[in-house]
């Protein structure tokens, strides 16, 4: 007999969105929602058909009410019902008559039954009138996926991802997808689309979870199981690895522990420059799991706290009293540090705050941040009295997202200022001298930043969105990924603008942005007078070491000499070599 020939390694390049080395089989994940196979059954098998309904509805509402405690857990909520629409479908007694009475008569396998009943009922909703109804069939696709995937899950084992390890490969994940990811058994992930500052990487990124996106369209041909290695630092899928590249990537691994333990035993000392330049470092965080992380990496307070992952999968907005749980949860841990509070970004690439009439043709330019919170009063309130009464117990400060005018930001400030009078009405106790800051994301508040300052205790530069709204270039969309450059001038000019305003009224201005992770942008951030760094608190100590090795004055030489470039490649060639300088071993 001949050997089996040995599966040739295969290596697909994309965008490192997330570092790490994963090494296990692949699982796939499907798009769409296409039809099952169709085979005729006997009337003797029509009971066994439908007892696999049964059990394949069963199976599906278990996992739905898993998920939804997963997801309570997550964003600290007692009582989401994200998924309770979902349930109730699968509880609908007349659809499911209906699909048992389709199995019977068309004498078809339960699956292809099910299908055919759930496409007609899809198709009636697409054509109601009324837009709520219609966004609920995205709902409903979901639910008959689940349903579906499960004909093929046997009772004991009922999870839709594998109990083995694996590497997730999919077209694409919406960050909601991936904040509801099991990441029990899960290595790490690739995905087609996807760029290096959607949400979905900076989740992964949170979770540390290694993770390559962008990988171009051939990959989704791949077979579950195939062996595999994702390399988050390269931003490689590499398929049927050999022993050689297998043994390689265990040095890897092997060398970034040692490096990780190294910076982890330095977490604990000052972040300043070695001509004593104090520089603050905090850290991003979206789900209050993460504070064990902020704890243990050294940054001192978070800097950016996501608020609009507390409204995952649909849910509304938590009400009054639940985010004062959860705001005064994250303060009373990171005490006495001060924690950020962004108030509501949704839209653009996140969930909107509530189903859209129309979908929004830019949803980047569209009704998110604080467009969103002044247009939806009752909200924002809730929001802000929340805020307030959790700043009884710790630092807390408040800042408010994708501002593009001063008006804007004085619309604000006059629903804090109503909040505030409220509660001193109602003798609560709060901080009257909350600082109040503003993201500087939008090239229009970064140009007006000497308009915006006098009213605001400091600056945080949202450089993700800033990079996108300069250069015009959409943050998710790999087409343009190689356009979407950090140290393109307009966007060193508008920081070094804003640190300049900023200064000239007595505030600081910090960065939130992933350039603020990036340690090859460190000492041209720094030299442009940058005083706080938030950055997820997986790289925090790293982010810490470079400080401490930095020169502020051959920084600032570094900024103004970097001012004064035409192009992004000659900026950033200025600012790697500092880094490479200063800290060779820290560049990925
Ligand atoms: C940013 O735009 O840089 C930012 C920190 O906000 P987000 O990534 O949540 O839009
Ligand atoms: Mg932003």
């Amino acid at each position: 007999m001949p050997k089996p020939a040995t599966p040739k390694e295969i290596t697909y390049s994309g965008i490192p969105a997330s570092p790490g080395i994963a090494v296990g089989p692949i699982h796939v994940i499907a798009r769409g929602f296409s039809a099952p196979e169709i085979f005729e059954i006997s009337t003797e098998d029509i009971d066994a058909e439908c007892e696999r309904f049964d059990d394949a509805v069963a199976v599906t509402k278990k996992q739905l009410v898993e998920l939804q405690q997963r997801l309570d857990t997550l964003s600290g909520n007692s009582d989401s019902e994200i998924f309770e629409a979902h349930v109730m479908l699968l509880e609908d007694k007349n659809l499911l008559e209906k699909v048992s009475a389709a199995i019977g008569s068309r004498l078809q396998n339960a699956e292809y039954a099910f299908y055919a009943v759930m496409q007609n009922f899809l198709e009636a909703m697409r054509r109601v009138p009324d837009p709520y109804l219609r966004e609920r069939t995205a709902d409903i696709e979901d639910v008959c996926q689940r349903v579906l995937r499960n004909f093929w899950v046997d009772l004991d084992n009922d999870h839709e991802t594998p109990k083995e390890t694996h590497i997730l490969l999919a077209y694409d994940f919406s960050p909601s997808d991936t904040a509801s990811m099991n990441r029990r058994h899960m290595l790490g992930f690739a995905t087609e689309q996807g760029s290096v500052n959607s949400h979905t990487a900076i989740l992964a990124r949170s979770f540390g979870i290694p993770a390559v996106v962008g990988l171009g369209a051939s990959v989704i041909q791949v077979t579950t199981l195939t062996p595999a290695v994702i390399d988050g630092y390269a931003g490689k899928l590499i398929l049927n690895p050999t022993p050689e590249t297998l043994a390689g990537y265990t040095a890897l691994t092997e060398e970034k522990e040692k490096q990780r333990s190294e910076l982890d035993a330095k977490r604990g000392e000052a972040t300043n420059t070695l001509d004593g330049r104090k520089i603050t470092l905090s850290a991003n965080i979206e789900f209050i799991e993460e504070l064990n992380e902020v704890t243990r990496s050294g940054a001192k307070g978070v800097g950016l706290y996501r608020t609009e992952f507390l409204l995952l999968n649909g849910s509304d907005m938590p009400d009054e009293a639940e985010q004062t749980e959860a705001y005064t949860k994250v303060v009373s841990v990171v005490a006495p540090n001060l924690v950020i509070v962004r108030t509501l970004d949704a839209g653009g690439d996140k969930l909107p705050v509530e189903p859209l009439t129309e979908p929004e043709p830019n949803p980047f330019l569209g009704w998110r941040g604080i467009r969103v919170s002044l247009s939806r009063p009752a909200m924002f309130r809730d929001q802000l009295r929340a805020i307030l009464r959790a700043s009884h117990h710790g630092k807390i400060a408040v800042m408010f997202p994708l501002v593009s005018s001063l008006s804007e930001l004085l619309q604000a400030r006059e629903a804090l200022k109503r909040c505030m009078d409220e509660l001193d009405t109602e003798g609560v106790p709060f901080d009257h001298k909350l600082p109040v800051g503003v993201m500087i994301e939008v090239p229009s508040a970064a140009i007006c930043a000497d308009l915006l300052a006098p009213h605001v205790d400091f600056f945080s530069i949202g450089t993700n969105d800033l990079i996108q709204y300069t250069v015009a270039v959409d943050r998710v969309n790999p087409h343009v990924a190689t356009l979407y450059r950090p140290t393109h001038p307009a966007v060193i000019r508008l920081i070094g603008k804003t640190v300049e305003a900023g200064s000239e009224h007595g505030i600081w201005t910090g960065v939130c942005g992933e350039m603020a992770g990036d340690v090859r942008l460190t000492p041209l951030l720094i030299g442009l007078g940058i005083e706080e760094l938030s950055v997820s608190p997986k790289i925090a100590p790293k982010v810490g070491q470079v400080i401490r090795s930095l020169d502020f004055a051959q920084c600032k030489d570094t900024a103004n000499e970097a001012l004064l470039m035409k192009g992004s490649s000659a900026i950033m060639d200025l600012t790697l070599a500092v880094a490479r300088e200063r800290y060779p071993d820290l560049l990925d």
